[in-house]
């Protein structure tokens, strides 16, 4: 029997799931899609999305597809799937998650797909799917996905091995259900997660949080650079020479943003980090209660109230971020 809270949530959206379902059944090439520099609920609802079609629906041919993770990837999660070209070129059904906007889908291919499912917990700026199933309110991707399939009752199942990346998700977008996104659905779905019996400690969270000594390395670099705007806006940079230095790629630079979280002053903490091989810097933004998806959206990004991504192409341009952000502390 579906779950009261599961019932609700899901209530607006239940064509949209009958479709999906529906499309899911009629395909027999499923490829499934989400962003850019993954983080775990990308690839963690992914990889749960894709066990949960292979468990139930054995006959179906599932992709998964995307850069791999430059840390969880083989820690947590198995590498990608690399599909030829040709693959492309047979009807397919796209389902991509955790991705608002078309230009960050890890791989354009789904471009191909004769039917797109988005399924997405960001402001749907860019409603690219056939259907979309888009609910900011949801804690994480996984949450959502999660609350869909357990919508479907007890005629399919969520395999331990699905659980495991959901709960990677739902753990990692909620910041361990520290964020305010948490909700009691959010506990409801991790509570049916963890029955299906992973080690919580061994399964899950080592792989996600632990860190290596030269890690700390890192933190302290962060911790002895980090620059306080008069109004409370944090900040870290990262140049390339000094990730050379710390031994990081740019992919990790906002791996300290914890550090700047939860002191009293600092309203809005950001990761400042250079990719020069694309010629930007990556901007990560966070917040204990201001909306600075605004600010990150003028700054060639976006995402979500309290936690969005931006871009910036040279750091001329930093202290007219630092500014904006600043306007918005009172
Ligand atoms: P992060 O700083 O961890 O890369 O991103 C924080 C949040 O903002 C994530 O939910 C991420 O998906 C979203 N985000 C990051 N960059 C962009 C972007 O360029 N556009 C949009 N729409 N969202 C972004």
């Amino acid at each position: 029997m579906t779950n009261k809270l599961i019932k609700n949530f899901i209530a607006p959206y239940k064509n949209e799931i009958k479709t999906l379902l529906k499309k899911i059944k009629e395909f027999d090439r499923i490829v499934i899609f989400r962003h850019q520099t993954p983080d775990f609920d990308a690839i963690g609802t992914q990889l749960g999305l894709y066990h949960f079609i292979k468990d139930n629906f054995p006959s179906k041919d599932v992709h998964v597809v995307g850069e791999n993770h430059v840390v969880f990837t083989p820690r947590l999660y198995p590498p990608m799937e690399i599909l030829d070209d040709e693959y492309y070129d047979n009807p397919f059904l796209a389902i991509v998650v955790d991705t608002a906007d078309t230009k960050r889908v890890s791989d354009d291919h789904f471009k191909k797909a004769a039917y797109i499912i988005k399924i997405d917990h960001h402001p749907n700026k860019e409603p690219y799917g056939n259907i979309n199933i888009v609910v900011e309110e949801a804690a994480a991707a996984s949450e959502l996905v999660c609350a869909i399939l357990y919508s479907f009752g007890d005629k399919y199942y969520i395999s331990q091995q699905s659980a495991k990346y959901f709960y990677s998700a739902l753990a990692g977008d909620s910041g361990r259900f520290l964020f305010n996104s948490t909700s009691p659905l959010t506990f409801e779905i991790a509570k049916l997660l963890i029955s299906t019996g992973f080690n919580l400690s061994k399964d899950v969270y080592q792989k996600m949080y632990q860190k290596q000594i030269e890690d700390l390395r890192v933190t302290a670099y962060v911790l002895n650079n980090f620059i306080v705007s008069p109004k409370g806006v944090a900040y870290y940079i990262l140049s390339e020479e000094i990730q050379d230095e710390l031994n990081i790629t740019f992919e990790r630079g906002k791996e300290n943003l914890g550090q700047l979280a939860n002191i009293e002053g600092i309203h809005i903490w950001c990761s400042i980090t250079e990719n020069r091989a694309k010629n930007k810097w990556k901007v990560s933004i966070r917040s204990k209660e201001i909306k600075i998806n605004g600010v990150a959206t003028k700054y060639n990004g976006g995402g979500h109230d309290q936690a969005s991504g931006a871009e910036i192409y040279s750091l001329d341009e930093l202290p007219s971020l630092i500014a904006d952000l600043d306007s918005l502390i009172d």
